[in-house]
């Protein structure tokens, strides 16, 4: 895989706004976010709602393919898993070419490379071995 440059953003605003090629000031606030679930289907959500569960979650990633540059906020009080997950998932889609058709289908590769890396981590939570068993 060739390198890839992370760009860590200080706030999940910043992320966005730069995901949406605006600055944070002119954020859109109310709205809808567009994406993908796990099926690969198409899913709106409130923008507001959006952001606060990404905020609670601690972690937000977007990937500029063709520069292979992820860009990352990542708050303190992120779980290691998580983190590693959002990793999987960015990288997931630097991992071979971009699939622009169907709709849908890049963000479904992305996300059989987190679902990987979350069986991976349960897995490896069983077969560690425990400091006082
Ligand atoms: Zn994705």
């Amino acid at each position: 895989m060739s390198p890839v440059k992370i760009i860590r953003h200080r706030t999940l605003e910043s992320c966005v706004a730069a995901y949406l090629g605006k600055s944070v000031k002119n954020l859109p606030r109310r709205g809808y976010w567009s994406c993908y679930d796990r099926k690969g289907r198409s899913r709106r959500y409130l923008m507001s709602c959006t952001l606060r569960k990404w905020r609670k979650l601690g972690c937000w990633g977007w990937v500029q393919h063709r520069q292979r540059r992820i860009h990352l906020w990542i708050a303190p009080h992120a779980a290691f898993a998580e983190v590693v997950i959002l990793l999987a998932h960015e990288l997931g889609h630097l991992s071979s070419k971009r699939i622009n058709r169907p709709a849908g289908v890049e963000e479904r590769k992305a996300n059989l490379f987190e679902r990987v890396t979350e069986k991976a981590l349960a897995l490896a939570e069983t077969l560690m071995p425990k400091e006082n068993p």
